[in-house]
């Protein structure tokens, strides 16, 4: 029997509000996700288990003290304080796997409770981060984080790790959380996990950006959501309206059956569009391309029609692991991307780690400010190993198909300039190992994500092979407004006048330097905006692809004279609302 059909228990309805940041309504089951601490399943062990359960946990911590040696020699690569900091750091860790209280704590709990090892080495590990935490001396304070750290790269290694808990979901659950990262989200299986609801996150974090790429429901910024809540429980998750019901009514069951069956004809009907072109009226071309995260969902971008791949955030190649991919691991994945893509372009976006994507492999969101600290590009020139590794793979995939590579956050011509050096030496000196590669290397384009290089777009369009413009942190970074905070999602606007000029500057300095511009950020992806974008004369979009269908069916109600007329009209207003107000009446002239 499917929920949906169940009988209703008894339970008293909870309806609250957030922000709608992934389309649509998925009706499940709770699972309440807790962050912070491990979760972990406790069971009991027959007697004549105990003593093969001790030396699973001793072979975690033999596999553990191995891992922390070679992040070791990896941070060797690191500039000479952040290693001093980093070795100080898995010196202390070593430490504590050596017969320590963590570990004998361990190994008495299995033997004494008769417990698994992965709850045991939960409940050492609860007690040693209370311990910690109520000192008074903040550096012994600030160890329990060091501890919990140790704890969940155990229970990784004893097989049963946190990250992994999405993996098992049974089908029909919705995660309810107080924080999903952007690495819980690339976790999902759009097949078991049918929403999710969070008390904290913004419109264009990467965790919203990924639900979108799943095509899952979700609403984030729901204050109070993970109080007093049960697992189990029947809950909704209104990612249109930015609700969440829990135990829901007859009635409000009843709605939602219509609205399924309501969105199952609008997506018949947006199917038809599949086969045809995506074209204005005046038939200007508009390249429909898919954002992705992961190899994965390649085949799905390809299923709804993409016409390239406009953005891989190789970000996601990092994350939920402990080693760094290296070359040919970075080759072979982007290869099966270029060669499902079958002639169609594949835009490989160097590492953008940092802000609100964070990967346990590299030592960044620690500072003051991780949204404009040391990430990105940025990153990647202070490790030119990583970036290079990363130029390698994208050459050497690059001769089974069209491949072009991007380099996020860039703010000066220098850094676009810097990474030429290199892409020059890496290209050169696989030519001289014999490693095939085509006969130029691959296109290098820059993100025009930053403000100031939005400004100075005329001068990187003179040195780039093409732009693409990010408007997600392009809004973030001009009007001050972190994406990833609900606080202040209200005032996070792409239809700023500030935002919409430097779209335009942008497309202009491409337009006159013949470097082609195209946009990535989620603008791309929502049909309110197409007549803006095409009538600027972007010629290439790309986005989740969950949006490619209702973006042609906009593109193809387009004429590009009348988009041309809405953005002189629109640059010059210096209000939002009155820039909203022409758009929705130029939308709604064209709505059927
Ligand atoms: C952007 O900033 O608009 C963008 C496409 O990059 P990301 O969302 O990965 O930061
Ligand atoms: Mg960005």
């Amino acid at each position: 029997m499917k929920i949906d059909d169940q009988p209703i228990p008894e339970l008293p309805t909870r309806i609250m509000h957030g922000v709608g940041v992934s389309p649509g309504v998925a009706l499940g089951i709770a699972y309440v996700h807790e962050t912070g601490g491990l979760s972990v399943v406790e069971y009991c062990l027959p007697a004549d288990r105990v003593a093969e359960e001790v030396e699973r946990f001793r072979a975690a911590v033999q596999g553990v003290t191995e891992d922390l040696g070679k992040v070791r020699d990896e941070a060797r690569r690191l500039p000479e304080q952040a290693a001093e900091e980093v070795s100080f750091i898995l010196d202390a860790h070593t430490h504590m796997l050596q017969r320590s209280r963590l570990v004998r704590g361990v190994e008495a709990l299995i033997a004494g409770k008769r417990i698994n090892a992965e709850a045991a080495v939960k409940r050492q590990i609860d007690d040693l981060v209370a311990a910690f935490s109520a000192m008074e001396d903040g550096y012994l304070a600030a160890r329990a984080f060091d501890v919990r750290d140790l704890g969940q790269r155990l229970v990784r290694r004893l097989g049963h790790e946190e990250d992994a808990t999405f993996a098992d979901l049974p089908r029909q659950s919705i995660i309810l959380a107080d924080e999903l990262t952007p690495a819980d989200t690339a976790q999902m299986d759009p097949e078991r996990v049918v929403g999710f609801a969070t008390e904290f996150g913004g419109t264009t974090s990467h965790t919203a950006i990924m639900a979108r790429s799943l095509g899952i429901p979700a609403v984030v910024g729901v204050s109070g959501l993970t109080r007093s809540l049960s697992p189990g429980s029947t809950v909704i998750v209104d990612g249109t309206e930015g609700r969440v019901i829990l135990n829901p009514t007859s009635e409000q069951m009843a709605e939602y059956r219509k609205w399924r069956a309501a969105a199952l004809r609008r997506s018949r009907s947006l199917n038809r569009l599949r086969s045809l072109p995506s074209v204005t009226r005046d038939g200007y071309r508009v390249a429909l391309m898919a954002n992705i995260e992961r190899p994965e969902e390649t085949n799905p971008a390809v299923l709804a029609g993409a016409e390239g791949i406009g953005l891989f955030r190789s970000e996601f190649l990092y994350m939920n692991r402990d080693t760094v991919p290296d070359a040919d691991e970075q080759t072979a994945m982007l290869t099966a991307v270029v060669e499902r893509m079958d002639g169609q372009p594949v835009t490989f976006r160097t590492l953008d780690v940092g802000g609100d994507k964070l990967s346990r492999l590299f030592e960044v969101g620690a500072g003051p400010n991780p949204a404009m600290g040391l990430r990105a590009v940025r990153l990647s020139l202070a490790r030119p190993d990583l970036l290079r590794t990363q130029f390698e793979a994208a050459m050497r995939a690059a001769v089974r198909g069209p491949v072009r590579v991007l380099l996020p956050m860039v703010s000066s011509l220098s850094e676009l300039r810097q990474c030429r050096v290199h892409y020059a030496e890496v290209f050169e000196s696989l030519k001289r190992a014999g490693v095939k590669v085509g006969d130029e290397p691959p296109p290098l384009g820059v993100m025009i994500e930053v403000p100031g290089a939005a400004l100075n777009a005329d001068a990187i369009a003179r040195e780039a092979d093409f732009l693409s413009i990010g408007t997600n942190d392009l809004t973030q970074y001009t009007l001050a407004i972190d994406r990833s905070d609900e606080q202040v999602s209200h005032l996070y606007d792409s239809m700023h006048p500030a935002v919409l000029r430097l779209i335009h500057f942008t497309t202009e300095a491409g337009r006159r330097s013949r470097a082609p511009v195209s946009v990535c950020g989620e603008v791309a992806g929502d049909p309110r905006y197409t007549g803006l974008l095409v009538g600027m004369g972007i010629a290439e979009l790309s986005m989740a692809p969950p949006n490619l269908l209702q973006v042609k069916e906009q593109v193809r109600r387009i004429e590009t004279d009348a988009a041309n007329a809405l953005v002189r009209a629109v640059l010059r207003q210096s209000d939002g609302e009155e820039i909203r107000r022409l758009v929705a009446e130029f939308n709604a002239e064209r709505e059927e």
